[in-house]
């Protein structure tokens, strides 16, 4: 198990900025490491498993290595570590006592280093365990995928990007003519640079829902000049709380993440398409909130996908997620309430898939395990 311990220090690291961007704090006081594995277990034991498969570990041994290591139980975690994984790119002043929006920063530098490192560690212990690319390479860019959720689930750092800096960060020293890289070495990683590329393609689009419901609402919500509040800040939240009684703030309200990544809120069962200004969005549903006293400070309680409008699948969640955070307000780490949106290839309605069970509840017809909303004119409702 040559190079374990190299491999599973950025990983931790990866792991710890994942529980740091998971309170939604940033506060040290407030992060767990255990905690965050032990509520993504299943995913954690897949990576770990691909990893030990990628890379030639005996699984046990590397546990062993692991749990040595420390990086995966809770430990306490504290400021000048995370300014040591971030390089020190925020200012060592971090080192003291440093307020959420430097401790964001510093998990964002810390993410793109330690991703990269990491993409870097396993590709070369993968080349020396003698795992070519032809074999390895689309089992790097699943581990890969799983890291990058790991350490924020918004989706601020992808596989392709971590591709990316890797190639630029690493390749040219080890890679330019006159190093004294082995040829054979060279040739690997070139193999694995070129084979990523193409898995990892121009990274993914982000790609809005079209509005589905009827149309007489859509013709109404782009004449009308009654869309939601858009939220980029919280003055910009604070402002519009301050308006809403508190009958209405103990309710759900309508929100939807418009093409700019924004939040837009409008009173509770008004349309999602009016919200929206009869333009496609990201994420649409409805959501509470609480304001906690002691902090005076706003949080999410609530959020789903609920709109018959837009029928966003559940992966919207990132979307939303990023729309909060850009604000920033305390959130869940997920929908609390999913809605699984289905179109009946037989009857064409619209269903609410409950309970997993893909029947429709029109005509008894099979539902497809994936997500298939078309707008009227039978294009995906996914532009
Ligand atoms: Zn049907």
């Amino acid at each position: 198990m040559r190079y374990a311990r190299e491999l599973f220090a950025p990983l931790g690291a990866v792991v710890a900025v994942g529980a740091l961007n998971a309170t939604g704090t940033w506060s040290f006081a407030d992060v767990s490491v255990g905690e965050f594995l032990e509520g993504r277990r299943q995913q954690w034991d897949g990576l770990f498993a691909a990893v030990c498969s990628l890379c030639a570990f005996d699984g046990d041994e590397a546990r062993a290595t692991a749990d040595e290591m420390g990086y995966f139980r809770d430990y306490d975690l504290y400021a000048p570590i995370l300014v040591l994984w971030s390089a020190g790119v925020t200012g060592t002043e971090s080192l003291h006592d440093p307020s959420p929006s430097v401790v964001r920063r510093m998990c964002r530098m810390a993410a793109d280093l330690q991703l990269t490192e990491f993409l870097d560690m396993l590709v070369a212990v993968a080349l020396d365990a003698g795992t070519d690319a032809a074999t390895g390479a689309s089992q790097v860019t699943e581990v890969l995928a799983n890291a990058c959720d790991l350490a924020d689930p918004t989706g601020n750092v992808t596989p392709h990007h971590v591709h990316r800096m890797w190639r630029v960060a690493r390749l040219p020293s080890v890679l330019r003519p006159d190093s004294p890289t082995p040829d054979h070495v060279k040739a690997g990683l070139r193999s694995y640079d070129g084979t990523l590329e193409e898995l990892l393609g121009e990274g993914p689009p982000e790609r809005g829902y079209r509005y589905v419901g009827p149309a007489e609402l859509a013709v109404t919500a782009r004449q009308s000049t009654a869309t939601g509040t858009r939220i980029a800040s919280v003055v910009d939240f604070e402002s519009w709380a301050g308006r809403q009684s508190q009958a209405e703030l103990a309710e759900p309200f309508t929100y939807v993440v418009g093409l700019d990544g924004l939040l837009r809120l409008a009173a509770r069962r008004s349309e999602h398409v009016a919200c929206a200004g009869g333009a496609a969005v990201l994420g649409a549903g409805e959501i509470t909130f609480v304001c906690v006293r002691e902090a005076g400070r706003w949080t999410v309680d609530e959020v789903s996908n609920q709109s018959t409008g837009y029928c966003p699948d559940v992966t919207s969640w990132p979307a939303v997620a990023r729309a909060l955070d850009r604000i920033p307000l305390r959130r869940p780490t997920a929908f609390t309430h999913e809605v699984v949106f289905r179109r009946c290839p037989a009857c064409a309605e619209h269903n609410i898939v409950r309970e997993a069970d893909f029947v429709c509840v029109f005509c008894g017809v099979e539902l497809p395990q994936a997500w298939n909303i078309v707008d009227e004119a039978g294009r995906s409702a996914r532009e």
